[in-house]
């Protein structure tokens, strides 16, 4: 019963997070205007607000002018609603899963705005890598408890070397993003998820280059497979 209600409420929140994620790089505010097509200026009313079955039904479609809706729309709702799900299935009622909601959360918006964007925005980042660091810091600490400080220097200090050495592959974002990644993995796990997202990199990379004939100027916005790496070393680990 609890668990039908995580995947309701996180499709709901999930409809909010990705909106937001969409909105926020754009620097467009999050509550205002409404809901609208970004085609037609449609508003958008309940009924296509449904989390994932409106654009079912639709088709992917608006159902004022035909325009096609993101897929990232139904993607990081879907996304969030099954992370919500399994955080609650894994941790029950504990701080823990208040960080692992956190966690989530933050990692569909960064990857949601990547995507589309190409940007990791740092309001994002600040916005739950504060709250993330005070849970870390006291109700919800790793062991040993300094395990998190080191898990977010040397995340930090391992994707900046990287984006130097890259020359603009990865972006500040990235590096940014990995000192978060590393206070909730804990030095070990930061290092497992470092490896898990460059497979997973490289495996969409190169299925890019053999099926959609994608070249070497074809940026690849790495959030969303440090996103991936990140969420499974932490699943996996707890
Ligand atoms: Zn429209």
């Amino acid at each position: 019963m609890e668990m039908v209600l995580f995947v309701l409420i996180g499709l709901i929140i999930g409809s909010f997070l990705t909106a937001a994620g969409l909105r926020i790089p754009d620097g467009q505010s999050i509550v205002y205007p409404p809901s609208r097509c970004p085609a037609c200026s449609r508003r958008l009313r309940p009924w296509n607000l449904v989390p994932v079955l409106s654009y079912l039904l639709q088709r992917g479609r608006c159902s004022g002018c035909g325009e096609r809706i993101s897929i990232l729309y139904p993607s990081g709702e879907l996304a969030f609603a099954i992370l919500a799900a399994a955080s609650f299935y894994i941790f029950g009622w504990s701080w823990e899963l208040a960080a692992a909601l956190l966690f989530s959360a933050m990692l569909v918006m960064i990857s949601v705005s990547d995507l589309r964007f190409m940007l990791i925005p740092d309001r994002i980042l600040l916005a739950f890598g504060i709250p993330l660091a005070l849970l870390r810091l006291t109700a919800a600490p790793l062991d040993p408890w300094w395990d998190a400080a080191a898990g977010s220097a040397g995340g930090f200090a391992l994707l900046f070397a990287a984006a130097a050495a890259s020359r603009g592959g990865l972006g500040g974002g990235d590096v940014k993003l990995y000192a978060i990644v590393g206070l909730m993995l804990g030095f070990s796990g930061m290092l497992m998820s470092l490896a898990a997202s460059s497979i997973l990199g490289l495996s969409a990379g190169l299925a890019g280059v053999l099926i959609r004939k994608w070249g070497r100027e074809t940026e690849i916005p790495f959030g969303p497979f440090i996103a991936a790496g990140a969420l499974l070393v932490y699943f996996a680990g707890a």
